[in-house]
C-alpha cells in the first residue's frame, strides 16, 4: 500500500488497458495510483456495445495468443459481474456469415488452416445448415460460428471495473489535469489540479488516443483511427441469440433484446471528433446487407464515436521506453483491447516486477532501432 504520497506505479489513462494494469499491479501487493484526464471509459473503451471475438480479420484467423487471452479477459469479465448487479456480458457466440464466395471459401479452410483447438473455438456451417439455423440471413456461403465470443456492454463493465478497483485501495484521480516532472533521483513528482502531488518511480502511460500528444514515445509507429457505432433500438425484440460479425460487427445482448449496435467505421485522417450523417449511413448499408429485414422497424438510433490506436503490424505494443528510465506503455490495441487488454496487463507487470522478458511480438522492443 503507499505511505502518504507515495505510489509503486502511477498509471495514465483508466481506459480497459489502464484498469487492468492496475489491477494486475494491485494483486500483487503493488501500491498504485491512477490518473485519467476525463472519466474512466471516457475515451475508445466507453464504446456502447463491444465483442470479445477471438477469429480476426477476414480470414477469420486466430486473434495472437487467444486461447490465454479470452481466458484471462472471461475472468475479469466475471470477477467484475460477480460485484454488480446488471448483467452486462454474456458469452453468446459470434457468427460469421460468408457474404462473398471469395469470404466463403477462406471460412471453410480457417479452422485447419490457423489451426484453431476445436470445435469450441470455431465451426464451419455450409450454406444449407446456416440458412436453416438463420432464416434471417440474406443469401450466404456458408460462415463460422465462434462460440467463445463474448458480447459485453462495455460502458457498465468499465465503470464498475474502475468502481471495484477504487474500493480495493486503487487511488483514482479523474477528470484532472496534470504535469509531471523527474527529480535527480529518478523520481516522478507529478502534480495534480487541486490535490497534493504524488511521487512514484514508475509511470505507466495506457492513454489511449492521448499517446500522438506525448513526445516521449513518438518513436512508436502508432495510427489513430476514429471509429462511429449506431445503436439501434427495436420495438420488438430481435429474434437473435449471437452477435455477427460481418464486414463490421453486430452486437447484440440477449438481455436487451430490442438493442442492436452496428460498429464501425474506419476512418483515417479524420478531420473532427464528432459523429455524422455519413458514418450513419455507412452503418445502415452494413444493416441492409447483413440482416436486411430490420431496416424498416427500428425505433430510435444514437451514435457514438472513439479512437482507437493502431499498428502496422496490426500487433499492440507494451514494454518500456528505449532510453527513459521508469516509463513504461500500453498501446496499439487497435479493434482488440477487448480480449488483449488482461494478458497484456500481465504480461507488462510481470516484466516489471519479475523482470520477464516480453513476447517480442508485442514488445516496445521492436521499435528500439527505428
Ligand atoms: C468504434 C469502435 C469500436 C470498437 N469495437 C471494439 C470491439 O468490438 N471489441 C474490442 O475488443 N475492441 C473494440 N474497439 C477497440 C477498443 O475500444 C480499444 O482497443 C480499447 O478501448 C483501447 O483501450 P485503452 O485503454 O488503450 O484506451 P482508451 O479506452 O481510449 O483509454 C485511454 C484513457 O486515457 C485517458 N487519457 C488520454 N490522454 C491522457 C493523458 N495524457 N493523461 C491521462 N489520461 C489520459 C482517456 O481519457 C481514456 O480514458 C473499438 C474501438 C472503437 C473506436
Amino acid at each position: 500500500m503507499s505511505t502518504d504520497n507515495r505510489f509503486d506505479y502511477v498509471v495514465l489513462g483508466a481506459g480497459i488497458a489502464g484498469l487492468n494494469v492496475a489491477d494486475q499491479l494491485h494483486q500483487r501487493g503493488k501500491s498504485v495510483a491512477v490518473i485519467d484526464k476525463n472519466s474512466p471509459g471516457g475515451g475508445a473503451s466507453g464504446a456502447p456495445l463491444v465483442l470479445m471475438n477471438p477469429a480476426t480479420g477476414r480470414r477469420a484467423k486466430m486473434a495472437w495468443r487467444a486461447e490465454e487471452a479470452v481466458e484471462l479477459g472471461a475472468s475479469i469479465l466475471k470477477k467484475v459481474q460477480e460485484k454488480t448487479s446488471t448483467p452486462f456480458y454474456k458469452k453468446n457466440g459470434v457468427l460469421r456469415p460468408a457474404l462473398t464466395e471469395k469470404i466463403g471459401k477462406d471460412f471453410s479452410r480457417a479452422p485447419k488452416k490457423y489451426e484453431w483447438p476445436s470445435e469450441e473455438w470455431i465451426r464451419w456451417m455450409g450454406k444449407g445448415e446456416l440458412e436453416d439455423r438463420y432464416p434471417f440471413l440474406p443469401d450466404t456461403f456458408g460462415g463460422l460460428l465462434i462460440p467463445n465470443g463474448y458480447t459485453i456492454d462495455s460502458k457498465i463493465f468499465i465503470e464498475e471495473f474502475y468502481k471495484l478497483l477504487g474500493k480495493s485501495g486503487i487511488q483514482f484521480f479523474t477528470d484532472c489535469d496534470y504535469s509531471i516532472s523527474k527529480e535527480q533521483d529518478g523520481v516522478f513528482q507529478i502534480n495534480i489540479e487541486g490535490v497534493d502531488s504524488i511521487l512514484t518511480k514508475q509511470v505507466i502511460y495506457a492513454v489511449g488516443a492521448g499517446i500522438s500528444d506525448i513526445d516521449s514515445w513518438d518513436f512508436l509507429p502508432l495510427e489513430n483511427v476514429k471509429g462511429q457505432t449506431l445503436t439501434l433500438y427495436f420495438e420488438k425484440e430481435l429474434k437473435m441469440q449471437h452477435s455477427i460479425s460481418s464486414m463490421g460487427y453486430f452486437a447484440f445482448l440477449p438481455e436487451t433484446p430490442n438493442k442492436l449496435v452496428i460498429g464501425s467505421t474506419y476512418e483515417h485522417g479524420y478531420t473532427h471528433l464528432n459523429t455524422d450523417v455519413a458514418a450513419k449511413e455507412k452503418l445502415l448499408e452494413k444493416l441492409q446487407n447483413t440482416l436486411p429485414g430490420l431496416l424498416s422497424s427500428i425505433e430510435k438510433t444514437e451514435q457514438w464515436c472513439g479512437v482507437r490506436v493502431t499498428t502496422q503490424d496490426h500487433k499492440p505494443i507494451i514494454g518500456p521506453h528505449y532510453a527513459e528510465k521508469g516509463i513504461s506503455v500500453i498501446t496499439g490495441l487497435g479493434s482488440k483491447g477487448m480480449i488483449h487488454s488482461c494478458l497484456l496487463a500481465k504480461l507488462l507487470v510481470d516484466h516489471l516486477e519479475k523482470g520477464q522478458p516480453i513476447d517480442q511480438t508485442v514488445s516496445s522492443e521492436r521499435f528500439f532501432n527505428r
